[in-house]
């Protein structure tokens, strides 16, 4: 990096704060005025090291805004039987709001099936079949956490998004799709982009927005960004660099000094998925509990 690096660093950290701690005033508000505590159930099969972590984090954070945190751990070698009937008593459980299974699954486990089987008001991954296509149709959605807080920091950096092009490179059904769907739900020009595509630096050098969600270390080059452009680098990856173990993200952080401002990677995009995670539970509460709570924050 040298000083000709102009762009500002979006800080995913610092809003992930400020976002839980609006959260845990509003818990702190919906105790008082009904004596209710949102809850959130975890569901972790197996012994992946990495979801692991994910779900501890998740814990903790639930927890600290001031909700109820049930994790269920379960073997590897747990049946679709066994998780559906686990799924069957958290959706009629009234204390839990949000329900999520930690992805991926064992391979003999059906993800979709499992994914369907979570009342689709309690799915605060977003990823039932029924919030994916009530995103489509711009009806109101559980929509997933990583997008939800990518959009978030695109419209307190730039306010109205209306008429911007927007590039998304990847297009899984937990990052890429449904940022495609968010930003058209802006009243952006969206263009969606894959590993088939053909000229994928050229679309992105036309992109106002570029949110990248591919998963390869630092595939986007400084002169696949327009100068002025806002991107948000979803991904996470770990690599050896001077010999050191390191995380970097999906664009090439020190070519983008171009760029109006980029997600750093790690303290961009990853603080704000667990944070969106919270508000989602809370969305989940207040649409199972109408009457009793007034909307703030969360969608
Ligand atoms: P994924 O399911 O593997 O999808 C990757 C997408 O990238 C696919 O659509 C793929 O295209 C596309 N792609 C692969 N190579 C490409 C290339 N050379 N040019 C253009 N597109 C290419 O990954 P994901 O789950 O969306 O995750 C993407 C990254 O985000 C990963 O690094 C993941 O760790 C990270 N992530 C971070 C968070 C967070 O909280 N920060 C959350 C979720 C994911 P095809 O569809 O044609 O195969």
């Amino acid at each position: 990096m040298n000083n000709l690096f102009q762009a500002e660093r979006i800080d995913g950290k610092g809003f992930a704060a400020n976002l839980v701690e609006r959260l845990a005033a509003d818990v702190r508000s919906i105790k008082t005025d009904t004596g209710l505590t949102p809850g959130l159930a975890v569901v972790l099969i197996g012994e992946d090291v990495a979801s692991g972590v994910y779900v501890g984090a998740k814990h903790r954070q639930t927890q600290a805004a001031g909700m109820n945190s049930f994790v269920h751990k379960l073997p590897a070698e747990t049946t679709q039987v066994e998780l559906m009937a686990l799924l069957a008593k958290l959706n009629s459980d009234a204390v839990v709001n949000g329900i999520l299974v930690q992805l991926p699954l064992p391979a003999h486990l059906d993800a979709n099936a499992v994914i369907n089987a979570i009342d689709p008001d309690k799915d605060v991954d977003g990823f039932h079949i029924l919030n994916a296509g009530r995103l489509a149709t711009g009806q109101d959605a559980l929509v997933p956490c990583t997008p939800l807080g990518c959009l978030m920091m695109l419209k307190n950096r730039l306010g109205d998004l209306t008429g911007l092009n927007a590039v998304v490179v990847g297009k899984s059904n937990i990052v890429g799709k449904p940022m495609a769907q968010l930003l058209m739900g802006e009243s952006c020009t969206v263009t969606v982009t894959h590993s088939k595509t053909r000229n994928v630096a050229e679309l992105c050098r036309t992109a106002d927005i570029l949110v990248v969600a591919v998963g390869r270390p630092e595939l986007v080059k400084g002169d696949w960004i327009k100068p002025g452009a806002v991107v948000i680098d979803v991904g996470i990856n770990r690599i050896m660099r001077d010999g050191q173990s390191r995380l970097v993200g999906d664009v090439a952080f020190s070519e983008a000094g171009h760029a109006a401002a980029i997600t750093p990677v790690p303290g961009g995009v990853g603080p704000m998925t667990i944070a969106c995670l919270l508000a989602n539970t809370l969305t989940a509460f207040r649409r199972q509990h109408p009457l009793h709570t007034n909307q703030t924050i969360a969608g």
